[in-house]
């Protein structure tokens, strides 16, 4: 067996649901809307399904949704992107960042990771025989340092994964830190697989920047995106690669040996909801913001320390000098008040900043409130 894996503990997502189950608790912890996501995309999908479209579609995914995608990018960034060379659907975000790592890291490569990160993150560079190496941000302001890169960048430097926006800390990266780590990469030679899932979940007028627009880095930058954060349809599992030819052609190569291909009706749907008007996107971020601002007003009426939330749909409180972690925090809130979280420190690999629980405020109100009430009685 695989150390990588065997060793590993069970995703702090499914842990932190189980623990949810058990006591009947609110579950602000696992990432996922109580929103249904747009009845139309819905229906495309439903009526492709019974119209037959059932059978493998090309590997690549079907032409309609890489033109959409093309499209799409098109029109929130100017992004020019050559759809039967450049874009390719996956099962997923989280398998175009297993095609990403298992095409672009050689064993012994050195991977550059920002922590806090993604769960699957770590296991998959060690899986591809990457050697990690951390840049490590802390609250509130969770910024690149340039001394870290200084001190992590050299000749054995193959891939940086980075995560923009972020998950937990619903931060988004300025140009300027994302220009700064473009001149890294290029001094080195990187490559950057860049995980924007959360593109579409910003607040209060935030710009985000794909790192593949930026001009200096079109040929080094491999853009994943997912339908599931797009649309609030996380279960669907439809996800996109976008990347200069010689970068994709070998990450095809990984994904036709990991699912080949994505279920094709779901993959229409994806298509035309890509193509709604702006209202659609812009609607979907109104509805996020109310829901965070009432989140982050109920917390801080019960007393607690509200982190700024730029994006994402989550929302994190620091601790602060409570004299308890963020994971015996989130033990006792799920068992005694019925609230499940996300303690933050799961996110790092080492030295990690224990103070921050996550919450995710993607619920109707109703379902807020009652957890705010649980809070302020368990305080
Ligand atoms: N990356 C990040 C940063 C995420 O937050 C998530 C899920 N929330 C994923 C990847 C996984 O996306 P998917 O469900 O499309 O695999
Ligand atoms: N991405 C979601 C989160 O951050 C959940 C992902 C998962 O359950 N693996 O909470």
């Amino acid at each position: 067996m695989n150390p990588i894996f065997s060793q590993v503990s069970t995703s702090v997502f499914e842990t932190m649901s189980r623990l949810a189950r058990e006591h009947d608790a609110v579950n602000l912890g696992q990432g996922f809307p109580d929103d249904p996501g747009p009845e139309d995309v819905r229906r495309k999908a439903a009526e492709a399904v019974v119209s037959g479209w059932n059978q493998y579609p090309p590997m690549m995914g079907i032409p309609e949704l890489r033109q959409a995608i093309a499209r799409h990018y098109q029109r929130f960034h100017g992004l020019t992107l050559d759809w039967e060379n450049e874009v390719m659907v996956t099962s997923g975000a989280t398998e175009a960042l297993t095609d990403s790592l298992l095409a672009l890291i050689e064993p012994g490569d050195e991977v550059i990771l920002f922590q806090p990160m993604y769960d699957a993150y770590l296991p998959l560079v060690r899986r591809a025989g990457g050697i990690p190496r951390f840049v490590t941000l802390r609250p509130p302001h969770w910024r690149i340092e340039e001394d870290q890169l200084k001190a992590l960048f050299n000749d054995r430097t193959r891939v940086v994964l980075l995560n923009n926006p972020l998950n937990p800390t619903a931060t988004v990266f300025a140009r300027e830190d994302l220009e700064l780590l473009g001149r890294y990469m290029a001094r080195f030679d990187a490559v950057a697989v860049c995980d924007e899932v959360w593109e579409h979940v910003l607040f209060d007028d935030v710009a985000h920047t794909p790192l593949l627009t930026l001009p200096a880095l079109r040929d080094r930058v491999v853009k994943i995106g997912s339908a599931g954060k797009i649309f609030s349809l996380t279960g669907w599992k439809v996800g996109f690669v976008c990347a200069a030819p010689h970068l994709l052609r070998v990450i095809a190569k990984a994904h036709q040996y990991v699912t080949f291909t994505t279920p094709p009706a779901l993959q229409a749907a994806v298509a035309y909801g890509l193509d709604k008007e702006d209202s659609y996107f812009l609607g979907t971020r109104r509805d996020f913001q109310a829901a965070r601002d009432h989140f982050a007003r109920g917390l801080a009426e019960v007393g607690l320390k509200v982190l700024p939330s730029k994006a994402t749909y989550f929302l994190n409180i620091d601790l602060g000098e409570r004299g308890e972690d963020d994971a015996t925090f989130c033990r006792r809130l799920v068992a005694e008040a019925r609230v499940a979280a996300i303690p933050v420190s799961a996110f790092y690999d080492r030295e990690p900043v224990t103070s921050v629980v996550r919450f995710c405020f993607a619920k109707r109100n109703t379902t807020l409130d009652t957890a705010i009430d649980r809070i302020g009685a368990f305080m």
